[in-house]
């Protein structure tokens, strides 16, 4: 799923939705599970039983093929960062469904390009090297997790770095505590991480470290690292500040100019978790806290969606930690 305030789109398309239906693992597989959803792919619609889904796109069993999903929703979210346009690409699915897999946050190395964030990683720095001549590009990541409604950051320096060549990763008995960071809003009323790490990054494996960085120490984090995954958000953040090189004898003005903007790349928590809260008091809390989360973001995605609230600023991005985040300035 994808949010994009280019105001230059359609105001229909700020939002677009798409599914991707994986097929059966092999455990499924051994236990006699069947494909239980049809594809219409003419109607773009999905039907399970007697219920029918319509999305902006289906990828997988019958859809599209999954090795588009890239070049369909992502890519142009990835040109639009390059105009200046913030982006944010969610994914959003019950544990198991395959949000890791396709946005590729597990990422180790040359044999895994298939996800979402290499591809955009691919594609940024492919870009980047053919406009060097007339641009000059600052570009930084930052990755932090939501547990609990607590920010973390994954790339905090005190979590040692693992390089891709440790895979698999060795959980460590003794995890510093980790220490949760505030929301800040600034004075332009943009929304800031108080003393998150944002590591400037100028090659693409540079950003593929921290993407690793990060997922080892979301993983080592937790004493079971399952567990904890699929009840956190992890928010992986590619800013871009360019600045258009001139000759010196060309006009000031121009020379001065910055563009910056932000990419968000969303795994979101299992959404069974918003539904299913139990009644032990640690998971019920728990379950309050990423419901607040999901709940909020979709509140706030029907928000977007709507073009009277839209316009008349009731965007509830300040009900969770999670929209706060990826609160984009939706200026019209
Ligand atoms: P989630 O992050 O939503 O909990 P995962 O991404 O971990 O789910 O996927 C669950 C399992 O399904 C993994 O074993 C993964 O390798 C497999 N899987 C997910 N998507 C696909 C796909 N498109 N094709 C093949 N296997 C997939
Ligand atoms: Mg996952």
């Amino acid at each position: 799923m994808e949010m994009d305030n280019s105001d230059n789109k359609d105001s229909s398309q700020c939002v677009r939705v798409a599914v991707n239906i994986r097929p059966l693992v092999t455990s499924e597989l051994l236990v006699g599970c069947t494909d239980c959803i049809s594809v219409f792919p003419a109607e773009s619609q999905v039907q399970i039983g007697s219920h029918s889904f319509t999305f902006d796109y289906i990828f997988g069993s019958g859809g599209y093929p999954c090795s588009r999903i890239f070049d369909e929703c992502v890519a142009p979210l990835v040109d639009s960062l390059f105009h200046g346009y913030n982006g944010t690409v969610l994914a959003y699915g019950q544990t198991g469904s395959g949000k890791t897999y396709t946005m590729g946050t597990n990422y180790h190395g040359e044999e895994h390009q298939n996800g979402v964030i290499p591809k955009v990683m691919d594609t940024i720095f492919s870009k980047v090297e053919s406009m060097k001549e007339s641009k000059e590009f600052l570009i930084r990541v930052s990755f932090i997790e939501i547990f609990k409604e607590d920010v973390f950051d994954l790339l905090d320096q005190n979590i040692p770095f693992v390089s891709r060549n440790d895979v698999p990763p060795v959980v460590k008995s003794t995890c510093p505590a980790r220490v949760p960071i505030q929301i800040r809003e600034t004075v332009s009323g943009g929304i800031t991480l108080a003393g998150v790490r944002e590591a400037e990054v100028n090659t693409k494996d540079e950003m593929a470290s921290y993407l690793l960085q990060g997922s080892v120490s979301r993983a080592t984090g937790s004493t079971n690292m399952n567990s904890q995954s699929s009840r956190s958000h992890a928010i992986f953040t590619i800013s871009m500040e360019q600045k258009r090189i001139t000759s010196s004898s060309a006009g000031d003005d121009v020379a001065d100019e910055i563009l910056t903007a932000k990419l968000h790349l969303v795994d979101l928590a299992g959404s069974e978790r918003a539904k299913r809260t139990g009644a032990d008091g640690t998971r019920l809390r728990e379950g309050i806290h990423i419901n607040k989360g999901l709940l909020a973001l979709g509140n706030v995605i029907s928000a977007l969606g709507d073009d009277k609230k839209r316009k008349g600023g009731h965007v509830p991005y300040r009900d969770s930690k999670l929209t706060r985040l990826l609160q984009l300035r939706v200026e019209l």
